[in-house]
């Protein structure tokens, strides 16, 4: 095995143990490997120690990474992560297996028509903005309630859960919290949240999947 092979595995392996440990009561919590911007040796180390369900920030950065590479895993798993313009949506529905941003009816209404187009649909998780911050993406609190049931019935959308990426300046543990409570109440199961330096309190609160990137795969160049 080369270095770079095991570094990624061992990292791997102790992201792995400390989320079953975090996780209350034992359940399986997904590992998403985020790989955006990260140098291509590094994505094949973590295919070649087992890892298969990956987390993009950009349309075209996946298509140009995962495209030769897709046809050779048939078990992998493409979630885009990062913001989507609703130009975008058809390629994106085209390409991911699950969109975890869906944050405004625009959006919700693109990826409809391309799912009707494509007769295929990526499983989807709406992005709540739980630290209520201008320049960030995901829809208010106050409105989830009301979007996710749009999505649901007007959009005709396979909803499967929610997203957040907590306020860099402030503990994380409340917008988990937060997320699990609306995602409770609406009755959906899968909760997305949790980073490199946080995912141990967010499987405490509930993720079923968490977003790691920089310390399953060293800095991002
Ligand atoms: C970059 C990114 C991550 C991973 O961040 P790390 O701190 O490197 O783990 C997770 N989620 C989203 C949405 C990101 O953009």
């Amino acid at each position: 095995m080369s270095d770079l092979i095991s570094d990624i595995a061992t990292r791997r392996a102790d992201i792995l143990a400390r989320l079953a440990a975090a996780a209350q009561p034992p359940r399986a919590v997904k590992l998403v490997a985020v790989s955006k911007q990260q140098p291509e040796e590094r994505i094949d180390a973590a295919l070649a120690a087992g890892q298969r369900v990956f987390g993009e920030n950009r349309v075209q950065e996946a298509l140009r990474r995962w495209s030769s590479r897709r046809p050779l895993f048939a078990d992998l798993e493409l979630r885009l992560i990062g913001p989507l313009q609703s130009n975008k949506a058809e390629e994106a529905a085209a390409f991911f297996d699950a969109i975890d941003v869906l944050d405004r009816p625009k959006l919700a209404a693109a990826l409809a028509d391309a799912a009707q187009k494509l007769g295929r649909c990526p499983r989807v998780l709406i992005q709540v903005n739980t630290g209520e911050e201008p320049q960030k993406a995901g829809v208010e609190p106050a409105e989830a309630d009301a979007f996710i049931k749009a999505a649901r019935e007007q959009f005709g959308l396979p909803i499967d859960g929610l997203m957040c990426i907590p306020p860099a300046d402030e503990a994380p543990a409340m917008h988990f919290a937060l997320l699990a409570e609306i995602a409770a109440r609406n009755g959906l199961t899968e909760l997305s949240m949790g980073m490199s330096d946080d995912f141990e309190t967010a499987a405490r609160f509930g993720a079923t999947q968490v977003r790691v990137g920089s310390a399953l795969f060293g800095q991002r160049h």
